[in-house]
């Protein structure tokens, strides 16, 4: 049997428990250090940037990305964490901390938790999302001195990866005389 579905069918023997009051949920205890598959990312909301890539690293499908046409949110399923660190390993901006406790109260919820909420910019011609505007802001913050050209520059933020390169081949075959739509 896969751990996931272990993990749930202790979850599901717990919150039986905890209907028939036979234990309360107000339980939060450290995990000792070598005992593996509990904990707790705690996100930086300050640090974090939106760039989405703790969702994909997420070795226990505990954390979900979800976008709406102008949010980026990742919510997570605690009780699904299995504190394997992956998440706070990759983040660039170290806006993760895994805690070694297990909550349980967080773990007998069915409510995902919303771990952040940022502004999302999509791509001005296709409508694909590009990334979080906070994102793009560091990535300007961050090129802003190098020898590109402006163009270049503000293209980013404006058009996904697929369309600048569309534009790029164009403007390319005009510059060579080529008529292009
Ligand atoms: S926590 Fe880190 S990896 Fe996750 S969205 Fe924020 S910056 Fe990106
Ligand atoms: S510690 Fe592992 S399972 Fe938990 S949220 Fe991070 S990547 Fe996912």
């Amino acid at each position: 049997m896969a751990i996931s579905h272990k993990i749930e069918e202790f979850r599901k023997a717990l919150l039986e428990f905890a209907k028939r009051g036979t234990i309360t949920s107000k339980v939060v205890i450290e995990v000792p250090e070598l005992l593996y598959g509990f904990g707790k990312p705690i996100y930086d909301s300050e640090k974090c940037y939106g760039c989405a890539a703790c969702t994909i690293q997420c070795l226990g499908g505990a954390l979900r990305l979800i976008e709406t046409q102008d949010r980026r949110r990742i919510y997570m399923d605690y009780w699904r964490c299995i504190a394997c660190e992956e998440c706070a390993i990759k983040c660039p901006k170290e806006a993760i901390k895994v805690e070694r406790v297990f909550d349980l109260s967080s773990f007998l919820s069915d409510e995902p938790l919303l771990l952040i909420d940022v502004e999302l910019k999509r791509c001005m011609m296709c409508g694909r999302s590009i990334s979080s505007i906070k994102q793009i802001d560091e990535v300007h913050g961050l090129i802003k001195h190098l020898p590109l050209p402006k163009t270049h520059i503000d293209r980013i933020g404006l058009l996904c990866e697929d369309c600048r390169k569309v534009v790029a081949a164009k403007s390319l075959l005009r510059s060579r005389g080529a008529k292009v739509g």
